[in-house]
C-alpha cells in the first residue's frame, strides 16, 4: 500500500486532503510555493456537502466562529445613493450556509494537521513515474520519491502543466476577470456590501465582520487579456485601463489596489479535463475541476474532493488506480453541476448590456417583495452544493488538537 503522498498546494484542497490522509494512516507532504500559510484573502461560502465534510473533521465550531457575518448588500448609483438594499436572510434560505475567508479557512485546515510535513518556499520542478513509484525534483528541496502525487495547487496548477499539458488546454474561459484586494473601510460599511454597475463592469467594496478594513471587489466583462500571472503592475495597468473614467469611489479604489499588500487579480476560468489522473498522480480542488468564483463553490468542492479522495484510497487499500477511478465516478456529476452555476451567476452580477443592467436592478428592488423566487434560485445552489454521497468513509474520532502555529 502506497503511504507517501506528495501534496502540491497549502491553500484548502492541499491541508483538507492532509487532515483525511493522516486519519486513515497515509503519510502525507505538503509543498506550497508561498513562505507560509497565506491569511485573510476573500470572503468565500461553504455549502451542502461541504458543511457536512467540515463537521466530520471535527472543525466545524470553530469555521462557524469565524463567519463573516455578512448582513446584507446594496445596490448603489454613481452618486453612492442607494436603490435596492437586500438583508442576506431575504434570498438565501436556512440551509446552514457558511461565508469565512478563505486565508482564515485554509489556517483552520492547516491547524488539524500536526505530523505533517509542510515545505514551505518550494514548487516542484519536475515529475517522473514508473511502476515503483513518483520521482520528484524540488526547485529547493533535495529530490525525494513518493507513492503519489496530488496536484492540489490552485487554477494554475503546476503539476497539472507537469503531468497533463498546458493549461490552454483545459481552460474555459467565462468572459469577465476579477480583481480584490484590502481597502480602507471609507464607506463605513457593517458586515455590508455596496455594489455599483455600469453595462459590463461591477465595482463594490464589503466590509466582514473578521476584517478590520474592507475589501474592494472590481470585476469587468472583456475578450480573453493576456497578462503575466506573477505580475502585479501588468495585472494593475489592465485594471485601470478597463476602469479609467468610471465614477462612484472607483478612482479611491484603483488607488487602493496600488497600495495593497494581497492584490489579487486573474480571468474567470474554468477547468475541465476528461480524466484527474494520470498512473500516480492525481488533481483536486481547482487544479482539476476549478468552477470559478463565479460558482461559489470552489472551496466547497475542494473540502469534498480531499474527503472523497482520501476515503477511496483508504477504501482500496492504496490501490491508487482502483482509489482515482472511483474518486472521479464520486465527483464528476457533483463538479459538473457546481460548474454550471457559474453561467448563471456572471449575468446576474455583472450584466453586459444597459437592458440587462436595468432588469437585473428590477429584480434586486423586488427582491425582498419576492421570497419565494428568491428561494427557487438558492433551492438550485444547494441542489448542486448536495449532489454527492458522503455516506460512505469511516468516521475518525473527533480527536481535540492543540492547534499549531501558522507558517514556519
Ligand atoms: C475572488 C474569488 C472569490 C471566490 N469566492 C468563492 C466562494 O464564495 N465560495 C467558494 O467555495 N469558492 C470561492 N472562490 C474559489 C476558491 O477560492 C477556490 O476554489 C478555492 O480556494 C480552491 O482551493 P484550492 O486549494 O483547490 O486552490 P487554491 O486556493 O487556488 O490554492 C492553491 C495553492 O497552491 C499554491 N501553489 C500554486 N502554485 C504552486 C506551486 N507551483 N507549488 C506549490 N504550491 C503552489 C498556491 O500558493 C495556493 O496556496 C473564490 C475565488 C476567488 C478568486
Amino acid at each position: 500500500m502506497g503511504k507517501n503522498i506528495l501534496i502540491s498546494g497549502a491553500s484548502i484542497a492541499g491541508p483538507a486532503l492532509a487532515f483525511w490522509l493522516r486519519e486513515y494512516g497515509f503519510n502525507p507532504t505538503v509543498v506550497e510555493r508561498a513562505p507560509a500559510m497565506r491569511d485573510g484573502g476573500y470572503a468565500i461560502d461553504l455549502r451542502g456537502a461541504a458543511v457536512t465534510v467540515a463537521e466530520r473533521m471535527g472543525v466545524l465550531a470553530e469555521i462557524q466562529e469565524a463567519r463573516t457575518g455578512m448582513r446584507g448588500m446594496s445596490a448603489v448609483d454613481a452618486a453612492g445613493r442607494s436603490f435596492a438594499d437586500i438583508r442576506m436572510d431575504e434570498f438565501v434560505n436556512d440551509a446552514g450556509d457558511i461565508e469565512i475567508m478563505r486565508g482564515t479557512l485554509g489556517r483552520i485546515l492547516y491547524e488539524r494537521t500536526d505530523g505533517t510535513e509542510y515545505l514551505f518556499g518550494d514548487s516542484i520542478r519536475a515529475i517522473e513515474q514508473d511502476s515503483d513509484g513518483v520521482h520528484v525534483s524540488f526547485e529547493r528541496h533535495a529530490p525525494r520519491k513518493f507513492d503519489l502525487v496530488v496536484g492540489a495547487d490552485g487554477l494554475h496548477s503546476n503539476v497539472r502543466q507537469l503531468v497533463f499539458g498546458p493549461e490552454s488546454e483545459f481552460r474555459r474561459y467565462l468572459g469577465y476577470h476579477v480583481s480584490i484586494f484590502s481597502t480602507d473601510n471609507f464607506l463605513g460599511l457593517d458586515r455590508w456590501v455596496a455594489l455599483y454597475n455600469v453595462p459590463g463592469k461591477l465595482a463594490g467594496s464589503y466590509q466582514a465582520r473578521t476584517d478590520p478594513g474592507a475589501k474592494a471587489i472590481l470585476g469587468f466583462k472583456s475578450p480573453e487579456l493576456r497578462f503575466d500571472h506573477r505580475d502585479p503592475q501588468a495585472q494593475l495597468a489592465l485594471l485601470e485601463k478597463a476602469f479609467a473614467g468610471e465614477r462612484w469611489i472607483v478612482p479611491r479604489l484603483l488607488e487602493a489596489a496600488r497600495q495593497a499588500p494581497d492584490f489579487y487579480f486573474d480571468s474567470i476560468t474554468q477547468i475541465h479535463l476528461d480524466d484527474w489522473a494520470r498512473g500516480r498522480v492525481v488533481l483536486l480542488g481547482d487544479a482539476g475541476y476549478c468552477p470559478s468564483p463565479l460558482s461559489g463553490q470552489g472551496s466547497s468542492l475542494a473540502m469534498v474532493g480531499a474527503y472523497v479522495l482520501a476515503g477511496e484510497l483508504l477504501a482500496a487499500g492504496g490501490d491508487h488506480r482502483t482509489a482515482f477511478r472511483r474518486y472521479a465516478a464520486k465527483m464528476w456529476n457533483y463538479v459538473a453541476l457546481n460548474q454550471k452555476m457559474a453561467t448563471d451567476g456572471a449575468r446576474t452580477l455583472i450584466p453586459k448590456t444597459r437592458g440587462g443592467l436595468w432588469l437585473r436592478n428590477r429584480l434586486f428592488r423586488l427582491m425582498p417583495y419576492l421570497p419565494k423566487a428568491a428561494n427557487t434560485l438558492s433551492k438550485d445552489i444547494h441542489r448542486a452544493a448536495n449532489a454527492v454521497d458522503l455516506r460512505d468513509y469511516p468516521q475518525p474520532p473527533i480527536r481535540c488538537r492543540a492547534p499549531r502555529s501558522a507558517g514556519r
